[in-house]
């Protein structure tokens, strides 16, 4: 018997367990709960699930299913179930148990654990087994998965910008030992939390510590939803959730099907990180630009920079490097230019421009959830404050022959019970974004309905060469600035009057922005075909959720940066870029990333594609 239950060992993964809303103990709830059992002893066609012990199974996934294709509103789970553990506890379950059979998208077995440990974790344990020289394989699964180490000297590498990119790079980079030096134009967590506040509250915008420069990046004032398009079961996105965790992130971001952590939540989380990194020997300097690169021969051997808080004892200075991540974010403008007077390769890259549309949050959780609205109570109800994701095909019209293919339209950075804040570096700029504090308990509910904008576009308002894009941005955002009339006002309409193109002349709708926002007419913003692109895609967004179309419904101008308008071309491999030896762009500016787990995963990978050059790691990157 014992050769036929090994078959069956190790974990089996039961997905779309539905438990409905009246049996479920809520969304805060993460364990298995009776009424799961009870799903999970119907997969297993067990008949008495009180008799299932709860110990052998664990809640790896759990969402909130509210769409209106399903009979009712549901949580859908997905569990572990590890089956040595079953069958100790409960041997009357093996008659049940030898009749499973893998099924897709219902049941899978992984007859081997997979254990993704966080990264220092990951990395020191690997460290612990090559001393052992014990076998290469350590039982870590995804892509970094098997280690061996090289003595070398110890290499001096500039990170530069600590947004996610640029942190998970330093971190794995300081694991492995190298000398990291992270370099960061903004404050720490702390002080640039009193200039976001002096921005907000006194319209005091400071032009390096900011809603987008500083510790963190520009993922620290913002929703810190943790969603991500590159998988979310692989074993590089786990290992940054667990690495977030390490540093403070509740356990909730590994199961929670839409993980959310909160500026609240991010703050307390990158000091720790920052502690980690200094016990590590990292050496952070905030308040300290880079403005320039120095090349020695075709290779970067160091960076120029600057005292970029105007309080530091130092107006430049020279630093010399073995090589330089380049994490800087895609609002760094100027990083940009440097690159270009040094004949490093820009690209330009399609990315997405539109407006940020906000609603009562009332309003979002009626049309998502009719009759259970009412136990959303701003977040510490049973079921989570609403949200929403849509998109629509636009087919090339006639008139838009000359500038684009067909385009599509799509919401973006949903922040429900969020905020629209400015995230402008200059003020004669205008852009806007969104965040939230962890609770998502504010009264709206906003996010950017962006429209897809490519080469073509760019070269039609007369914009070309690599940084064209970058030229479309600052053409939207200074026109945006204009219509407010300065001080960081944001242009405002009704989604109902931008339909009709007509001014908001009547009492707008209260707006969670808090610099001010005025009445125009946002058509006068973009080229026709981007509004008229935004026009039929709203009509079709009200189709999908009834009422989307309101007079309480206000959109922003402008949200320009929705993705990298440029890339950097690297080696696939080594990340080294194509035309500049030394330098490994990386992240959201480097154009590889889209949020703050794809840049930290960049980043993550960046530095194990920088230690296996330095000879520090042989295996997989
Ligand atoms: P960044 O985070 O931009 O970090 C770059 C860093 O480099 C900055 O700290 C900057 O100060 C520094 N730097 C730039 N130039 C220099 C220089 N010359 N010298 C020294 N330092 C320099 N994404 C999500 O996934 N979920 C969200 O909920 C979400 N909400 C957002 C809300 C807001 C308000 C904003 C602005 C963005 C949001 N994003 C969100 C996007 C996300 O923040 C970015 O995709 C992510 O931070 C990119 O990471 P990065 O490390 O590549 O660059």
């Amino acid at each position: 018997k014992q050769t036929e239950i090994d078959k069956f060992k190790g974990f089996w993964r039961l997905f779309k367990l539905g438990v409905p809303i009246d049996r479920d103990p809520g969304k805060d709830f993460l364990d298995v709960s009776d009424a799961l059992l009870q799903e999970v002893a119907k997969v297993l066609e067990f008949p008495v699930a009180s008799m299932l012990p709860p110990e052998a199974f664990t809640v790896s996934r759990k969402s909130f299913d509210a769409r209106k294709s399903q009979k009712e509103p549901k949580f859908v789970y997905t569990v572990e179930m590890d089956v040595e553990k079953l069958l100790n506890l409960e041997p009357r379950t093996w008659d049940f148990i030898s009749r499973l059979e893998p099924k897709i998208g219902v049941i899978e077995h992984m007859p081997h654990e997979k254990v993704v440990g966080d990264l220092v974790n990951v990395i020191q344990d690997t460290k612990k087994v090559d001393q052992d020289k014990v076998p290469e394989e350590n039982g870590h699964s995804g892509s970094i998965s098997s280690y061996k180490f090289h003595d070398t000297k110890r290499a001096k590498i500039a990170v530069v910008g600590s947004g996610p990119a640029g942190l998970f790079a330093s971190l794995v980079l300081a694991e492995f030992g190298v000398d990291v030096t992270l370099i960061e134009r903004g404050q720490a967590v702390e002080k640039r939390g009193g200039d976001i506040g002096a921005l907000v509250v006194r319209k005091i915008l400071q032009k390096e510590s900011n809603f987008c420069f500083g510790e963190g990046g520009a993922g620290t004032w913002s929703d810190g939803k943790l969603v991500t398009r590159i998988g979310r079961n692989s074993g590089s996105v786990l290992s940054v959730m667990k690495t977030l965790v390490r540093f403070g992130a509740p356990e909730s971001i590994l199961v929670d099907g839409k993980p959310h952590l909160g500026t609240d939540r991010l703050i307390p989380l990158l000091r720790n990180f920052r502690q980690h990194l200094q016990d590590l020997g990292v050496k952070i300097r905030f308040g300290t630009r880079v403005d320039d690169l120095i090349v020695d021969n075709g290779h970067v051997v160091g960076v120029n920079v600057s005292d970029s808080s105007g309080k530091l004892e130092f107006s430049s200075e020279k630093l010399g490097f073995d090589a330089v991540v380049l994490a800087v974010g895609h609002s760094a403008r100027d990083v940009y230019q440097m690159l270009l007077s040094h004949n490093t390769e820009l690209v330009p890259k399609d990315f997405a421009v539109g407006l940020r549309i906000e609603h009562p949050q009332e309003l979002i959780n009626s049309i998502q959830y009719s009759k259970l609205a009412n136990e959303v109570r701003s977040g510490r109800g049973k079921i989570p404050v609403a949200d929403y994701k849509v998109v629509e095909y636009v087919k090339k019209e006639e008139n838009d022959a000359q500038f684009a293919s067909n385009r599509s339209c799509y919401s973006f950075c949903m922040c429900p019970g969020g905020q629209v804040v400015v995230t402008s570096i200059d003020p004669s700029e205008l852009c806007i974004n969104g965040m939230s504090f962890s609770r998502r308990a504010s009264k709206w509910a906003n996010a950017a309905l962006a429209v897809t904008v490519s080469s073509k576009d760019f070269s039609a308002l007369g914009f070309h060469g690599p940084l064209a894009g970058v030229q479309f941005q600052r053409e939207f955002e200074q026109r945006a600035a204009n219509m407010g009339g300065g001080n960081f006002v944001v242009p405002v309409q009704t989604v109902k009057d931008f339909m009709d193109n007509k001014l908001s002349a009547s009492k707008l709708p209260s707006s969670s922005y808090r610099l001010g926002v005025k009445a125009a007419n946002l058509h006068d913003l973009f080229p026709v075909q981007i509004t008229e692109a935004l026009q039929h895609s709203i009509m079709a967004f009200d189709q999908e959720l009834p009422g989307f179309i309101s007079s309480d419904a206000l959109l922003h101008g402008v949200e320009t940066r929705t993705s990298s308008p440029v890339q950097i071309p690297r080696n696939p491999d080594t990340f080294e870029s194509m035309s500049l030896r030394g330098l490994y762009p990386v992240g959201e500016g480097a154009g590889y990333a889209g949020g703050i787990v794809s840049a930290a995963v960049d980043g993550m990978y960046a530095g194990f594609a920088l230690a296996k050059s330095l000879n520090l790691y042989e295996g997989d990157i």
